[in-house]
């Protein structure tokens, strides 16, 4: 299974058109390949390229590069994440050392975006957890609560204050986090694109449809070419268990996005003329809702596993019925066909929400499933990646290393089901906040 973008991808539509780099079409012998151009493949190129200036190195990906999950993601650059309490000291312990990570997931993209000087339409102003319903409020306190004890700045908002935040009557009660970044996710791709250096050659619309060892050599071949390399780094994330890795590890994940067109004046002050901001539910499956900076409003509220991975138009066009219906929950007011973008993409999943960073071989890495998160992670975890395979040992890898790796799957037939059937309860008993 190869990807296949849809075209409607707000974030990326709203950018000016870009050339295009070659597809592959000839035999390439090169001493490193990357599978990959989101951000974990274009990171890894990027510092591996500046840690071997003299070698040639590939990065070839199946679509246009940064234009899968990368530029269809939600734009939560996070550190915390909703945690509904702590059983004892063992999983406070574990919850600071994946805030930890994270935070230095978000520091591993300032740092690039100071560097380079990026615009991706940067918004440190924090993130919201909220809730519409009386049942999780408790949730919410017992989060507070947690962030408290690890000393991450956070406040508990109700309504009606939550009202004026976010012009919207339809949330009762919130926790605010600071640390958290909001940004345009599609231009921080592009600009990490930019960012390759000249010994990085860019391969796109050049899907790897097999690939063989022989020896410590790796043999990739796609329809008009093929590649011949000593090391390999895979960076596909949610096409990982496609190319034959990790499938009894990590699944895909098939989400859905909308993003409407601006608001005109009279509509952006009817909400009361908010500041930026961006909420995810504190039910699981609730819908995920950003006001950007330029009025605009995003609402992602679907989670699914597909046998094909990649959706129909005809699939997403029922998805965008349940995104415009989350919209007129809390926007009652607004005009019914404000949606002007909607997309699928496709996200990596573990059941224990563990990431993947692994030296399969001397010749092999693999990096990806950040789950609900990536944007940090797959900066960190691609920068890492390409240390590790040059044979560095870093502080970051060790707080990597320390994090849990993903526990065993069932095989497919029992996976999907077992998966659909968390996802139908999730679904059901988060309805009211999608
Ligand atoms: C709708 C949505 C919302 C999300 N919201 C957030 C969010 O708000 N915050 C956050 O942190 N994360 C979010 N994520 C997750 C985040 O986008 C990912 O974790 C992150 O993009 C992973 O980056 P990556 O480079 O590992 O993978 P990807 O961006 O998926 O890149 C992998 C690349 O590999 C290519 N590829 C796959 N198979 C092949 C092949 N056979 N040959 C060649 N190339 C191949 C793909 O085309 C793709 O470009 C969201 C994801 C989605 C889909």
């Amino acid at each position: 299974m190869v990807p296949k973008n849809d075209p409607g991808c707000g974030w990326l539509n709203l950018l000016p058109p870009r050339s295009s780099y070659p597809a592959l079409n000839q035999t390439f012998d090169c001493p490193w390949v990357i599978i990959g151009a989101g951000y974990t493949g274009l990171a890894a190129a990027r510092t591996l390229a500046q840690l071997r200036p003299n070698d040639q190195i590939v990065l070839i990906e199946a679509e246009a590069a940064g234009e899968g999950a990368s530029a269809r993601n939600s734009g939560y650059l996070v550190d915390s994440t909703l945690n509904d309490g702590h059983m004892s000291e063992n999983g406070l312990s574990h919850y600071k050392q994946k805030y930890h990570l994270n935070a230095l997931g978000v520091k591993t993209v300032a740092d690039f975006v100071e560097r380079y000087q990026v615009d991706c339409d940067w918004n440190a102003s924090g993130k919201y957890h909220a809730t519409a319903l009386e049942k999780n409020e408790t949730k919410l306190r017992t989060f507070s609560r947690t962030l408290d004890e690890c000393e991450i700045a956070n406040s508990l908002i109700e309504a009606p204050a939550l009202r004026t935040r976010l012009g919207t009557n339809f949330y009762r009660m919130a926790v605010h986090t600071e640390g958290g970044v909001m940004l345009q996710p599609a231009k921080l791709a592009r600009a990490m694109i930019e960012a390759l250096p000249a010994n990085v050659t860019l391969f796109e619309h050049s899907p790897v449809l097999n690939w063989t060892q022989s020896g410590s050599r790796h043999e990739l071949t796609t329809a008009q070419g093929r590649l011949v390399a000593n090391k390999l780094l895979v960076c596909t994330n949610g096409f990982i268990p496609s190319l034959g890795l990790k499938r009894d590890r990590v699944f895909p994940l098939t989400l859905t996005a909308s993003l409407t067109r601006r608001l005109t004046d009279s509509e952006f002050q009817s909400l009361g003329s908010p500041q930026e901001w961006g909420l995810l539910s504190a039910q699981a499956m609730g819908a995920t809702v950003r006001l950007t900076g330029d009025r605009r409003i995003m609402i992602r509220n679907t989670a699914e596993t597909l046998w094909s991975i990649n959706m129909t138009p005809a699939q997403l066009a029922r998805r965008v019925q349940g995104h415009s219906a989350g919209l007129r929950k809390r926007f009652p007011d607004l005009p019914a066909n404000l949606i002007e973008h909607s997309w699928s993409g496709i996200t990596c999943i573990s059941a224990n929400s563990a990431n993947l960073f692994e030296q399969l071989s001397p010749t092999l890495s693999v990096a990806g499933c950040y789950n609900g998160g990536g944007i940090g992670l797959a900066t960190l975890f691609g920068e890492q990646l390409a240390y590790q395979a040059s044979g560095a040992q870093t502080n970051e890898m060790d707080q990597i290393q320390q994090r849990p790796t993903p526990t065993w799957l069932p095989p497919k037939p029992f996976l999907h089901l077992g998966v659909k059937a968390r996802l139908i309860k999730d679904r059901y008993l988060g309805q009211l906040e999608r």
